[in-house]
């Protein structure tokens, strides 16, 4: 069969927002925090490069200042680099998982030691490392038969300001048939619900934060032929309501600017994202005033 050698990819990206991490470990001290969160991903990494050997991983940490590749990563060298790390690894655990273990570990040390604040965003970067785990799978992928997916592992809220690159890395996922997963640790994700009902991939809020790898094991390990043989828990609820660029509430029914598509819960002759200037019903409204004003004048 062709699928003995087609490879698989899986992206994962980890939302690693420090305020929310932050937040998390006063809130549960020494329950549930990064480092143990991420001693979860390796597990489920070191499991999916464990199934088969054409399978492959991409790690993405999700800053609020900027993405970065955890791995494979700049001084990842394949297994030529293995020899000198293999030594640290005594415990009889495969070598070159123990390697990107570590690797993944310096690295995230990297990412949260050198931090420092210049914007005041808070927001996790999530559209522009979801670009980037597309990017990667995409490069990969030019000329080979390869089976894609993206998991999100989701802390903080949604940022409705992203709301638009969202979109179209959701509808570019789609269009080359790569699954968009979600595990989202706290509240609901609206965005990241769309994305998932649209690539076909799993949304899953999980119950028990510390049942992290459990949940990753066992929903979110098994590729699509997989999960139609599995009970797995049962589809969430899609929340189709689109955010106003405005407040940021969630609507039924509102404003669209023609250009851009900013969705608005009230009518603005200007559009605020991309500053074109309406000319609908204006005429009518100034004729109405002039009506109203000439009598008394
Ligand atoms: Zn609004
Ligand atoms: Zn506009």
């Amino acid at each position: 069969m062709a699928s003995e050698d087609e490879f698989n990819l899986l992206a994962i990206v980890v939302d690693v927002n420090p305020i929310w991490w932050g937040q998390q470990a006063q809130r549960e001290p020494e329950q549930f925090t990064l480092s143990k969160c991420l001693d979860a991903v390796m597990v489920m990494g070191n499991s999916h490069m464990a199934m088969t050997r054409t399978n492959k991983l991409a790690i993405i940490a999700s800053h609020c200042q900027d993405s970065h590749f955890l791995y494979p990563c700049k001084t990842w060298k394949g297994g030529e680099g293995s020899g000198d790390d293999a030594s640290s690894s005594g415990d009889g655990k495969y070598e070159l998982l123990s390697v990107a273990n570590n690797l993944i570990a310096e690295e995230i040390r990297n990412v949260m030691s050198k931090s420092e604040y210049k914007g005041h965003s808070t927001d996790t970067l999530l559209a522009g490392s979801l670009a980037k785990a597309l990017c990667c799978i995409l490069s990969l992928k030019s000329g080979q038969e390869m089976k894609s997916r993206i998991l999100v592992i989701k802390a903080a809220d949604d940022c409705a300001l992203q709301y638009m690159n969202f979109m179209n890395v959701i509808f570019a996922a789609q269009k080359q048939n790569i699954l968009i997963d979600a595990c989202v640790l706290d509240s609901d994700s609206g965005l990241l619900q769309q994305a998932c009902d649209i690539t076909g991939g799993l949304y899953l809020k999980i119950p028990q934060k510390v049942a992290l790898a459990q949940y990753l094991l066992w929903v979110f390990l098994p590729d699509s032929d997989q999960r139609s043989q599995l009970v797995l828990p049962p589809p969430a609820h899609v929340d189709y309501r689109a955010a106003c660029f405005c407040h940021r509430n969630l609507i039924e029914i509102g404003y669209v600017c023609s250009v851009c598509l900013s969705i608005f819960c009230n009518f603005s002759p200007i559009c605020t994202t991309c500053e074109t200037a309406f000319k609908i019903q204006l005429p009518q409204m100034v004729k109405s005033k002039k009506k109203k004003l000439k009598p008394s004048t």
